[in-house]
């Protein structure tokens, strides 16, 4: 039960500098970066084992400038990366937020990769819709779990407790906002001196997602079922600014009935997506998010991703979609007369759609560039919601700011918890804006809390 209580003259079962709600990338960086700063905090998680959807995500982490980048000759910099999140927001993302969020993410890669030994590398062989230069960053196994898994050992490598198996529940907060301190799970209560919300959004709590996103009421849910909306209802509770809740990150490309992520490099790389009549619906170039409404319209909810197999060398870099391949997702055949029976789509309509002209925008916009060859793949696939981007409004130090925009004293928010630099629709989630606010505003949390 997610509740808020006057603290009154509660006397908590133990004090702490620094509270983290949540043990997924925004916290545990959130956490990182206070211990640097000199404070010791402490960090509680649901779970028995921190993965949030972090350990579920790809793990790739936008970021301009880098010496990654550099190494690879890419030419990047803060105020571009800052104009693509501004423009795939539609404009509706806070302007400071997201300068500061870009002009940050650099310095966090790089002190990832510097403190905690994190091996990023830029995935230069694709690109995602919307991003002006190659900056997607991640480690070897391009995977979430990969990411989740080092910053859990280098939270343990410096002793920072997270304690595990515990649901932060109630808030107690003076009568000035002030939090005095949390209780979890129903018995156990601790003061602190700042406390961080780190516990994501509500795409896990279908009631939230119905109030607030119900185009995607039905949708199957891919993130992290613990993540309960528990940030927005205290901050409803406590009088905070809430913006952007029909925000979402949907991905219209999730192998069916495997419900295994199939990378969106099988759509950049020249691939289409085609209901089960054979034909095409949307601009796929738009991006995975905005496709995931798309693809839910179709008949069935489904639909298809048609590639070739060059684009599947692109694609296995991700152990997501090996998994995929390994359990029998991937079609693949000589010839679209071949592949459109073995998918149940007619093979003229098959046929017309791919017969691509090229340089030039098409019916709904898309201008191809790369043509398919055989042999062509398909995959099966359905609509998601990933996760939600509306929350806590924050200031540029991660403060959480009451109605009137005035911050709380020592409440602050990252990730999936506060609004994020999206906008109020699909559309506007601009790829790894997930990881990215995580990252990057869990370290100013850290930071600035710290400095309380
Ligand atoms: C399949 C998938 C692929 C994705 N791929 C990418 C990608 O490649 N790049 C990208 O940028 N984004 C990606 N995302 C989005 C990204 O995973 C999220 O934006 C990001 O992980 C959010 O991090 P977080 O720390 O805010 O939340 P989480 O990682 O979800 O962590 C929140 C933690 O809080 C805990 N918690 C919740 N409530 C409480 C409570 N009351 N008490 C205690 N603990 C609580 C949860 O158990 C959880 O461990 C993807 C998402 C999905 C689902």
């Amino acid at each position: 039960m997610t509740r808020v209580k006057p603290s009154d003259d509660i006397e908590f079962d133990s004090e702490v500098p620094l509270l983290i709600i949540g043990a997924g990338a925004a916290g545990l960086c959130a956490a990182l970066a206070a211990n640097e700063s000199g404070v010791d905090p402490v960090v509680i998680e649901r779970d028995a084992v921190p993965s949030g959807s972090t350990a579920l995500s790809a793990g790739l982490i936008p970021a301009a400038g880098t010496r990654f980048q550099r190494e690879k000759g890419i030419e990047d910099s803060a105020k571009l990366f800052a104009q693509d999140i501004a423009g795939k927001s539609h404009g509706e993302a806070d302007a400071k937020l997201v300068q500061v969020v870009a002009a940050s993410a650099g310095p966090t890669i790089e002190w990832l990769a510097d403190n905690y030994a994190m091996p990023f590398e830029v995935i230069g062989n694709f690109n995602y819709p919307g991003h002006s230069a190659h900056r997607m960053h991640g480690l070897p196994s391009r995977t979430g779990a990969e990411l989740i898994d080092r910053l859990r050992s280098a939270a343990e490598a410096r002793a920072i407790p997270i304690l595990t198996g515990r649901t932060c529940e109630t808030l107690f907060p003076d009568e000035d906002g002030f939090i005095e301190g949390v209780e979890i799970s129903g018995s156990e209560t601790i003061g602190c001196g700042a406390l961080v919300l780190a516990c994501n959004g509500y795409g896990g709590n279908p009631d939230l997602v119905r109030r607030h996103i119900p185009e995607m009421a039905d949708a199957l849910y891919f993130g992290h079922p613990g993540n309960q909306g528990d940030a927005v209802l205290w901050g409803e509770a406590l009088g905070a600014r809430l913006g952007s809740l029909s925000g979402y990150q949907g991905h219209g490309s999730v192998a069916s009935p495997h419900n295994i992520l199939i990378t969106w490099a099988a759509i950049t790389e020249g691939g289409f997506q085609v209901n089960r009549e054979g034909s095409r619906f949307h601009d796929e170039s738009l991006g995975y998010s905005e496709a995931a409404a798309q693809v839910l319209r179709q008949p069935g909810g489904v639909a298809f991703d048609i590639f070739d197999v060059r684009i599947a060398g692109v694609a296995r870099q991700f152990e997501d979609f090996r998994n995929a391949e390994k359990q029998g997702a991937l079609i693949i055949a000589q010839t679209l007369d071949e592949l459109a029976p073995r998918i149940g789509v007619p093979a003229d309509a098959l046929k017309e759609e791919a017969n691509i002209e090229f340089g030039k925008p098409d019916r709904f916009g898309r201008v191809f560039e790369k043509k398919l060859e055989p042999p062509f793949c398909a995959v099966k696939i359905t609509g998601a919601l990933f996760h939600t981007q509306g929350g806590l409004a924050i200031d540029t130090r991660a403060r959480v700011l009451r109605k009137n925009g005035k911050p709380f004293a020592n409440l602050f928010a990252a990730g999936g918890a506060a609004v994020g630099v999206s906008g109020s629709q699909a559309s506007g989630y601009l790829s790894g804006n997930g990881l990215l606010t995580a990252t990057v505003l869990g370290r100013i949390a850290g930071t600035s809390a710290a400095k309380l």
